[in-house]
């Protein structure tokens, strides 16, 4: 562009400047023939009377101040004649003008011509400025003065000039070549840093900063553009930390979250879905879960929330499928091209409900239980009362029997009330253990006392081995621990055959009391033994009921060994016999 603009300027000037001096020299050229046209005049034509004598007058011609050099005059008469010439003193060879220039002289105007070819002295052709004066001799017009200059000279400065102009043209583009090479590197460097600053920011690395070396408008881009990568990092560190935190929240989240895209892509899951749902990957789209939950993608309306509970395995998951519009407020349902409802995603919540729906299942079950054990008893006391109404109460025998019978459960119906008072409060946590030290050994052999009835009934045996050291100090409420011992003697001698014999052996180790009970009884199938210790769970309930179980026995001697930091233990065979292990902790305080 620099390089244009003074070659441009370089030629128009030069040009001008050529075309003036060019004007100049003609005009100064033209008012010297003039000037040596007026001097041959008055001082030849006007002074010489005889036309003969101006081939002399030529020599004595005074030109002061004028140089001779390159002009040459001529006076020609009306004819055409060239009757005396500075060119040559042979009146034979005058040279013949009869041109333009001579003719209209001839007809009494004075004109000049720039350019005129005519031989010189040497006979070649040249370029020449010629003047026609016309002279007139008392009024009447007798002569044309005819002068003319050798242009070639004027020619020749005029050239030279050019040529002066010219390398001046050459050396101006040249300068201009190397300060312009030197400019353009002082402006574009600044601007190529940037842009390779630029550059690197838009690759991501952000800690871009360019020294600002001046305060025109380069420094002010320069400052605008450590300005702005500032403020980019500080907008992404604020982006970056907005994000950790919502990752770090749905990440540690207990309910899984995974987030569904318009076309039903998963773009986010937390680790908890995995559990959940136990897929080893997360590449299933919405429309598996959809599949999975007996929905399709029609059933997903905008602020409308789907809740369906899902059963992986033995799990309970329920799954809400809330769907979003990323456009803030969802407005009329639209049905978009795909023929989906007009939503921009899903947004699926599953929540482990499996403890919820157990502990559903348990209640219901309890419930039907303890309606179940009630009606039984009062069905046996309302058929016998009725019937004793009906007349039997003629019959003392048999009013006897039906009352023995009506005592016995009204007794069991008492026994029940009370079981499920008790766990009812170690439920509640309402039941205070009233916790001394006592020795094991001495609550163990209470029971067995308090059992011989039972044991005199079926003739049966408990052989009690004793530890070495007959002393197991333990921190317990005796009350309950020979609640639990009880219960345990008691289902030992229930659920063996007469004459049978019952082992109870008391062991200790670093940290615990082991207290084995073990009968050689029936047993208890491996399908039953996960589950005596549920609330009225009984393995044979006929058999139960009639020796006066109510099926709560075991949960409430696991709660009680629980609440004294211990925990109970049965091993069994079916038709074999069954262990129970008793195990307590060591120390006067246990962790209560
Ligand atoms: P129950 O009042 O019916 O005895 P428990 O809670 O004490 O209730 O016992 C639950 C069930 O466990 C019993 O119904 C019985 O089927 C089984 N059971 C408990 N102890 C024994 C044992 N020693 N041998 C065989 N089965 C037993």
């Amino acid at each position: 562009m620099y390089l244009t603009l003074v070659f441009i300027v370089m030629i128009i000037s030069g040009t001008f400047i050529v075309l003036r001096i060019q004007a100049s020299e003609t005009k100064k050229s033209e008012e010297q023939l003039k000037k040596y046209a007026e001097y041959i005049y008055e001082q030849i034509v006007l002074t010489y009377d005889n036309p003969d004598d101006f081939q002399g007058g030529f020599s004595d011609l005074n030109i002061s101040g004028m140089s001779l050099r390159a002009m040459q005059g001529n006076i020609i008469d009306t004819k055409g004649q060239t009757i005396a010439s500075t060119m040559t003193t042979d009146k034979q060879s005058f040279p013949s003008y009869y041109n333009s220039v001579v003719s209209t002289a001839l007809s009494g105007t004075e004109n000049f011509n720039a350019t005129v070819k005519n031989a010189d002295k040497n006979g070649s052709v040249k370029t020449w400025m010629s003047y026609g004066y016309p002279a007139d001799i008392g009024g009447k017009l007798t002569y044309a003065i005819y002068v003319q200059m050798d242009k070639e000279e004027l020619l020749a400065n005029l050239m030279q000039t050019k040529q002066t102009l010219m390398l001046a043209v050459l050396l101006s583009l040249l300068l201009t070549c190397v300060l312009g090479l030197l400019f353009s590197n002082t402006i574009t460097e600044p601007i190529s840093i940037l842009t390779r600053k630029s550059n690197m920011l838009a690759k991501g690395n952000l800690e871009q900063q360019i020294p600002v070396k001046s305060n025109d408008e380069i420094g002010q881009l320069t400052k605008s553009f450590n300005y702005m990568a500032r403020e980019l990092r500080k907008t992404l560190s604020n982006m970056e930390n907005e994000k950790n935190k919502l990752e770090i929240l749905v990440h540690n989240m207990t309910d899984g979250v995974l987030a569904f895209d318009e076309s039903g892509f998963l773009i986010h899951a937390n680790s908890v879905c995995n559990d959940m749902l136990e897929i080893e990957d997360h590449y299933f789209s919405l429309v598996d879960f959809l599949t999975m939950a007996n929905l399709t993608r029609d059933d997903l309306k905008p602020n409308q929330i789907n809740e369906v509970t899902l059963i992986r395995g033995e799990k309970y998951i329920g799954v809400s499928f809330i769907p979003y519009k990323s456009g803030a407020t969802a407005t009329a349902p639209e049905i978009g091209a795909d023929g989906y409802n007009d939503i921009d995603g899903v947004v699926v919540v599953m929540h482990d409900i499996t403890k919820l729906k157990l502990l559903d299942n348990m209640r219901k079950d309890f419930v039907a239980n303890v309606s179940h054990e009630i009606r039984t008893p009062l069905t046996t006391i309302k058929s016998y009362a009725e019937t004793l109404l009906d007349g039997a109460l003629d019959d003392r025998e048999i009013a006897i029997d039906f009352l023995n019978t009506i005592n016995s459960e009204a007794d069991r119906m008492a026994l029940l009330a009370k079981d499920l008072l008790e766990l009812s409060r170690l439920d509640n946590k309402q039941l205070t253990f009233h916790f001394e030290t006592v020795n094991l050994i001495q609550l163990i052999e209470d029971a067995i006392r308090q059992n011989s009835i039972l044991l005199n009934q079926k003739k049966q045996k408990i052989i009690f081995k004793e530890p070495l050291h007959p002393q197991m100090p333990v921190f317990v409420d005796p009350g309950r621990i020979n609640q639990v011992l009880n219960n345990i003697i008691t289902n030992a001698i229930k659920y063996s055959m007469d004459n049978a014999r019952i082992i109870i052996e008391a062991e200790e180790d670093e940290y615990k009391y082991y207290v084995s009970i073990e009968d050689m009884g029936m047993g208890i199938s491996k399908e039953d033994l996960g589950r005596i210790f549920e609330r009225f769970y009984r393995v044979d309930k006929a058999r139960s009921r009639a020796m006066g179980g109510t099926g709560l026995g075991l949960s409430i001697a696991k709660d009680i060994m629980e609440g004294h930091n211990g925990s109970i233990v049965a091993k069994s065979e079916l038709g074999r016999g069954t262990t129970m292990i008793l195990v307590f902790p060591k120390g006067s305080h246990p962790a209560l």
